[in-house]
């Protein structure tokens, strides 16, 4: 009976430490940032003058998870301008087929409310297109656009207005970026505008459409009303500077003076570059980068009082977690785990009307029929 009981014992610490199986040789990559620039953080009212909002304004941090956020406070001294977000939840970030989304698939369910299969755009998992929240914005005389720091073309952004089967097909989401009727568009990507292989001069047909077609920064920022497709330099802050601020009031500027409201989605596209790179630097610089873009929206939306602002991101990049920091120097110590995305869930801040609509843990389809419920939109 005793033998019994020893080898029933020993059997459950076998099959106990087999379930548990873990490894204790820390793999990764270590990474330390110490922030020289800090910057100041406003308070914005909590208070609106409307109960709804007129204007949705979506910004989407690619890759930014709660660590990635948190190092940015960090670095800041503690300051984010998100620290005037009051709502706050969670996003659930899988895909129709994979547990770790890819930005095609991590966008495609925001922007049309269906899970989808990684690398596609704009499609539910059968591969069938379906209306993204931009198009149905727009059949509601919603002026829209979109605003981003890498490749208009690239998976974020094409999830808002294309639909093909695989975020590779760029010379196809040019076309779609032709035939999307946004207000406004900035980011990178002129490459598949033009010299293109079918023959066809995309900005030629852009400035026919009306669009005011620019390639610099300075003609970008002149332009205060009209259609604008603004083709802007990608990659790094190093390389880009403040463009993202300065290329998002560009967009306000031009959709406030559409009086039905308007629908803008910002995307903060590098922060998973950094996470890719397993570089604090990159990630906390892109962080804090799109933390000033933020206080530049909050400043908008404040004194709008009409206009909703929801900030996500469609999954984490790096399986970054903090190791050690310092909240007086802005010095932050981290340790990624992956090369890749992980499956965590992902934050959720919303400020202005409807904001409450944004709490709790919800899927990432979540967010389209909350955007078609709080502006009042007709499907
Ligand atoms: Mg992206
Ligand atoms: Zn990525």
């Amino acid at each position: 009976m005793k033998i019994i009981s020893i080898l029933t014992s020993l059997l459950l610490v076998l099959s106990f430490q087999s379930v548990h199986a873990q490894s204790k040789t820390f793999e990764g990559t270590e990474s330390v940032y110490q922030n020289q620039t800090f910057y100041e953080v406003k308070d914005f009212p909590q208070k609106f003058k409307a109960k709804k909002p007129k204007n949705v304004i979506l910004m989407i941090g690619d890759g930014m998870g709660v660590a990635q956020v948190f190092a940015g406070a960090t670095a800041n001294r503690g300051q984010l301008y998100l620290n005037n977000f009051k709502h706050l939840g969670y996003s659930r970030t899988q895909s129709a087929n994979r547990y770790v989304t890819d930005s095609g698939a991590g966008g495609t369910a925001i922007a049309v409310g269906h899970k989808a299969n990684n690398s596609s755009v704009g499609v539910d998992s059968n591969g069938n297109p379906v209306p993204s929240i931009i198009t149905v914005a727009q059949k509601n005389n919603l002026a829209t656009g979109i605003v981003v720091t890498t490749s208009l073309l690239d998976a974020t952004p094409a999830d808002f207005v294309a639909h093909v089967p695989s975020r590779k097909m760029m010379p196809e989401i040019a076309k779609a970026f032709v035939a999307s009727d946004l207000e406004v568009f900035i980011g990178g990507g002129i490459e598949h505008f033009q010299n293109r292989e079918d023959g066809r001069d995309l900005l030629a047909e852009l400035t026919e459409k009306g669009y005011q077609v620019c390639d610099t920064i300075t003609e970008v920022t002149k332009i205060k009303s009209g259609k604008l497709a603004g083709f802007l330099r990608e990659g790094r802050i190093s390389q880009r500077g403040d463009q993202l601020e300065r290329t998002t009031a560009v967009a306000l500027d031009i959709l406030d003076d559409h009086k039905n409201g308007f629908f803008l989605m910002v995307e903060a596209s590098e922060i998973d570059g950094g996470g890719h790179d397993n570089d604090m630097q990159y990630t906390v610089e892109e962080m804090l980068d799109f933390d000033q873009t933020i206080g530049k929206v909050l400043e908008f939306a404040a004194k709008d009082g009409e206009t909703l602002v929801v900030i996500t991101a469609d999954h984490e990049t790096g399986g970054l977690t903090l190791v050690n920091g310092n909240m007086e120097t802005g010095e932050v110590t981290g340790r990624f785990t992956t090369g890749g995305h992980t499956g965590i869930m992902v934050p959720v801040f919303a400020y202005g009307p409807g904001a409450e609509m944004f709490t709790g843990i919800g899927e990432n389809t979540s967010f389209f029929q909350k955007f078609i419920k709080v502006l009042r939109l007709n499907p």
